[in-house]
């Protein structure tokens, strides 16, 4: 019993399930995966997110909008806040800071992610995190808008054990995905291992960043299985141990249908 807390299902490459998302959902199934979180990257995911949430009860979505995502402009707050009331909406994002794929003056994204902060402080439903190359910066933002009252997940998380030190201080969870596989990612597996396993979730962020032996290939949720069975193996504990404990702390975090 797996749950892929990060996917984005809309966006995966159906060809090979005959384009069919239920034969993507049942394979999963067989790989032992229970439970999905479909995020949002901006505000127009929410219907097509929402017809698939209502299609199956093992399935949840997030609403907001992904710091790369409409570079430059301010979020519709009015619509998001309207849409997150949805029980079948558990979490806020994805939201946080990119100095990767967008530069210049990202003071637009500062504020974006301050807005969904306080989103998710006011709806009570956790904060789903994306940071990359702005360690700094997204800390900063966190802990200046008391983030910790909001909780969360630092999703797909790559930087060091420093950064993902401070966000568990901030009670943020770290998710790891198929990244923590590749053969040179050793500051990330240091992360895996020395991350407190009552703060530890998995993903895939399907349909990107498939795990070995799938690198390059398309990604689908089944896969978050083999993050898991890597995880165990770089601890020395067991997969059922991994399992159990990252989807405990799912449930605990998101508290769906609570
Ligand atoms: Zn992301
Ligand atoms: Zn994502």
């Amino acid at each position: 019993m797996f749950i892929d807390s990060h996917c984005h299902l809309n966006m995966l490459d159906l060809a090979p399930f005959d384009g069919s998302l239920q034969k993507v959902i049942s394979e999963a199934k067989d790989m032992g995966v229970t439970h999905f979180l479909n995020v949002s990257v901006t505000e127009k995911d929410y219907e097509p997110l929402l017809k698939i949430a209502l299609e199956y009860d093992n399935i949840y979505i997030s609403v907001g909008l992904h710091p790369n995502e409409n570079p430059g402009e301010s979020l519709d707050l009015e619509l998001l806040t309207k849409n997150a009331q949805h029980e079948k909406v558990i979490a806020i994002g994805e939201t946080g800071l990119d100095y990767y794929r967008s530069e210049g003056d990202l003071s637009w994204q500062h504020e974006r992610f301050i807005q969904q902060i306080e989103l998710s402080k006011q709806t009570q439903k956790p904060l789903i995190i994306h940071t990359r190359q702005a360690k700094e910066d997204t800390i900063k933002i966190m802990r200046e808008h008391n983030a910790q009252d909001a909780r969360g997940v630092m999703h797909c998380f790559t930087e060091d054990w420093a950064m993902a030190k401070k966000a568990i201080d901030l009670g943020f969870y770290i998710s790891f995905s198929g990244i923590v596989t590749f053969k040179n990612a050793k500051d990330l597996q240091d992360v895996a291992q020395k991350c407190p396993l009552d703060r530890m979730l998995i993903e895939t962020d399907s349909p990107y960043l498939a795990p070995v032996p799938h690198r390059g290939k398309p990604n689908y949720p089944g896969y978050v299985s083999l993050v898991a069975k890597f995880i165990a193996q770089l601890r020395g504990e067991s997969v059922d141990t991994i399992a159990k404990k990252t989807s405990q702390n799912f449930f605990t975090l998101f508290s769906p249908n609570a």
